[in-house]
């Protein structure tokens, strides 16, 4: 690339972290600019261009990114000899920088653009004009309500209530009745635009069930993609949440939210169970940091063979835990903290706030 292309590239850099610390001060416009009108062209386009493919382009753009940083970190240690070794080295080594600066400034620009920008829209309680505040009781009612919808879905499923649920779909089954779900979905107050089916399975689920990852959409490409190997269970909600994260809200509680809403209010009963028993895992946890004993009565409450739905999925990831899932979570919770998620990891029970309030609202969950 020309030097002058990577000068502008790399004082591109300081002007974007200038325009975002702008944006973060107005959530309306980003709401009202980027969220509703540029970022739906955008991801409109980018699914006419990927969602054809059975494979995740955006894991190959993944992949062809990290040789290229490799192949450059290599050239970077090679030596060339030139007539004059220090003047050499010194220039080349300001070129490298400025060619590191440019490349970053560049894939900053456009992680943005394609979808990063959706960090700094309107808080979901804002849009849906509902308080985030929600006391102790509220919260066991809300928990008892699930329990009680959880019970008689669960026996509905099982002949036993000592038997999880299995979920003997393909997994392509399962990808298809959650965008089924989108579409029926009548929910008036999240107005879900449901476009395009660009779900993938990741090519990189090993790797990811190690990193405790279930899925994550790739902002270049706008392609979810879902671990493969995680107990189909947790299918249904994890594709809810990777939808939820394509149609632009980024906030993980956010796209918790939504995956919670479009299961536990669909007609199929497999994508409702999973819905609830994640909506009140959630709960569960929360009133556990407020009240571990009655916590621990309300589990007490539940079908035995709910308890081991619950429990596939813990040994799942015990399976898989170790040294490489404690560094993902920090530098995912870093990452979080980075794109206006300061509560990190711990961020999580937001979603609660917006579910206790928006039942509230609405007097009760669906079904
Ligand atoms: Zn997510």
């Amino acid at each position: 690339m020309k030097k002058i292309t990577l000068k502008l590239l790399a004082l591109f850099f300081p002007i974007q972290l200038l325009l975002i610390y702008i944006l973060k001060q107005n959530p309306f416009w980003v709401e009202e600019f980027y969220s509703r009108k540029v970022f739906l062209f955008v991801s409109q386009v980018q699914h006419y261009l990927t969602s054809w493919i059975p494979f995740s382009i955006g894991d190959l753009f993944y992949s062809a990114l990290v040789l290229i940083i490799l192949f450059w970190i290599i050239n970077l240690f090679r030596r060339k000899p030139t007539s004059n070794y220090r003047t050499g080295r010194f220039r080349k080594l300001r070129t490298r920088f400025l060619e590191a600066v440019a490349f970053l400034s560049l894939l900053y620009f456009l992680f943005h653009l394609f979808w990063g920008f959706n960090y700094y829209r309107l808080p979901l309680h804002q849009s849906l004009g509902i308080s985030t505040y929600y006391t102790k009781e509220e919260l066991h009612e809300f928990a008892c309500d699930l329990i009680q919808k959880t019970n008689t879905l669960h026996s509905e499923l099982v002949s036993h209530d000592s038997l999880k649920v299995e979920f003997e779909f393909t997994q392509n089954q399962l990808q298809q009745s959650v965008f089924e779900a989108y579409k029926r979905s009548e929910n008036e107050d999240l107005q879900m635009p449901y476009r395009v089916e660009n779900v993938k399975k990741s090519l990189f689920s090993l790797p990811l069930s190690y990193a405790g990852f279930s899925g994550y959409v790739n902002p270049f490409t706008n392609e979810a993609q879902y671990n493969y190997k995680i107990p189909k269970y947790k299918l249904p909600t994890t594709i809810a949440h990777e939808i939820g994260h394509q149609l632009g809200f980024s906030k993980e509680n956010e796209a918790n939210f939504i995956a919670a809403i479009i299961t536990m209010e669909d007609e199929n009963q497999f994508l409702r169970y999973s819905g609830l028993t994640f909506s009140l895992k959630y709960s569960l946890n929360d009133m556990y940091r407020k009240d571990p004993l009655l916590s621990e009565a309300l589990i007490e409450e539940l079908n035995p063979g709910v308890m081991k739905n619950y429990k596939e999925v813990q040994e799942f990831w015990q399976a898989y835990s170790g040294p490489v899932e404690l560094i993902m979570e920090t530098v995912y919770g870093n990452y979080l903290k980075v794109n206006n998620q300061p509560q990190g990891i711990e961020s999580y029970n937001y979603v609660v706030a917006l579910l206790v309030n928006y039942y509230q609202q609405k007097q009760t969950v669906k079904h």
